[in-house]
């Protein structure tokens, strides 16, 4: 996983103490971890004489995957590391998708590979997924990278989960011991985001589709995790005071999964949507693009001249 950002909350943009909570400012932080990995990403490149490269797959032409995939490609331009982009048409088979991450996987000039998702109903994602492998696994979407995460052991993290961590620590909050309620459980978003909270001592519950009494949970929450994709969801009302809000939801009209301007005025902070965690998730995948080429690239012919070999 790559270190922590230095930015404070002090160094990021907050609103006025109008006794309404502070807004934790993703795209500002998001700024500065590409602006971090960009310098990373240039100096690996002047060593090794390598550019990090990241290889996005997309099957079909559904508008907003396509849309997705161009944003990430333009941002790696933006961040120096290299991109390759490979547009499967809709009818590709599972075998056939496998078959090109595979050799993806093998392809030493590729260092991170992310399979844009949904990939159609007739494809075995998950098999898919798993053709990936975990050293260039850098959207965290393997069984592999989710066990490494939820064990604490070196790997790379899912996106969205990995950034609103960013942008917790970014805004100093302590999370041993406080309740956190994650809604939502999905496999890229809530249940990696809980494994990391419950990583930092935070006391985690899931809520999802079948909760009982959502309401009851959420008034005991000291940070509340937003991911399910229904507009204003949580209600203000519900937010217990001085709570860390945390909206990774995002609807249809730019609207988070939790009513904003009632739980504003309840809570000590709350990511804006857009703005909060959306930037996030493309900055962290540069990240650990980045951190996937500098393990697979190694320390380069500088480094690796630095001990002359030893005479015969
Ligand atoms: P998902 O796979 O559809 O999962 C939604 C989760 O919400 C499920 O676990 C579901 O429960 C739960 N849920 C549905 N209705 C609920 C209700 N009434 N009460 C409590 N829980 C409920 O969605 P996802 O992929 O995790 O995405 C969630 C949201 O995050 C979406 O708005 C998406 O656009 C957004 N998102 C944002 C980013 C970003 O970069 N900002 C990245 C990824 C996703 P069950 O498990 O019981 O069905």
């Amino acid at each position: 996983m790559s270190p922590l950002p230095t930015v404070t909350s002090s160094t990021l943009s907050a609103s006025p103490p109008t006794g309404r909570a502070r807004l934790m400012d993703g795209a500002a932080l998001a700024r500065r971890v590409v602006e971090e990995t960009a310098a990373r990403a240039a100096e690996l490149t002047r060593r090794t004489g390598a550019a990090p490269c990241l290889a996005t797959v997309l099957v079909g032409e559904d508008p907003a995957s396509v849309t997705y995939v161009r944003m990430k490609q333009n941002r790696c331009t933006k961040a120096g590391i290299a991109s390759r982009h490979l547009a499967l048409p809709a009818a590709t088979t599972t075998r056939e998708l496998v078959d090109t991450l595979r050799a993806l996987s093998e392809d030493p000039t590729v260092h991170g590979i992310l399979l844009q998702h949904p990939v159609g109903d007739h494809i075995d994602e998950r098999a898919a997924f798993e053709a990936i492998a975990p050293e260039k696994d850098v959207d965290g979407v393997t069984l592999s990278s989710f066990a490494a995460m939820s064990f604490g052991r070196p790997g790379f993290v899912s996106c969205t989960p990995g950034g609103i961590m960013r942008l917790l620590d970014a805004h100093d909050v302590d999370l041993a011991g406080k309740n956190a309620v994650v809604v939502g459980r999905s496999a890229i978003l809530g249940k990696p985001v809980g494994m990391l909270l419950l990583a930092r001592d935070a006391t985690v519950t899931y809520c999802h589709s079948r909760t009982a009494d959502l309401s009851a949970h959420l008034r005991e929450a000291d940070v509340v995790v937003a991911a399910v994709g229904r507009p204003r969801l949580i209600r203000g009302a519900d937010i217990k005071p001085g709570a860390v809000v945390v909206d990774a939801g995002y609807n249809a009209g730019n609207v988070g999964d939790v009513d904003f301007d009632g739980a504003r005025e309840r809570a000590s902070l709350i990511t804006p949507v857009p703005g909060g965690v959306g930037p996030m998730t493309i900055a962290v995948l540069l990240a650990q693009t980045v951190d996937a080429a500098e393990r697979q690239l190694g320390p380069g012919p500088r480094a690796r001249t630095a001990v002359p070999p030893s005479p015969r």
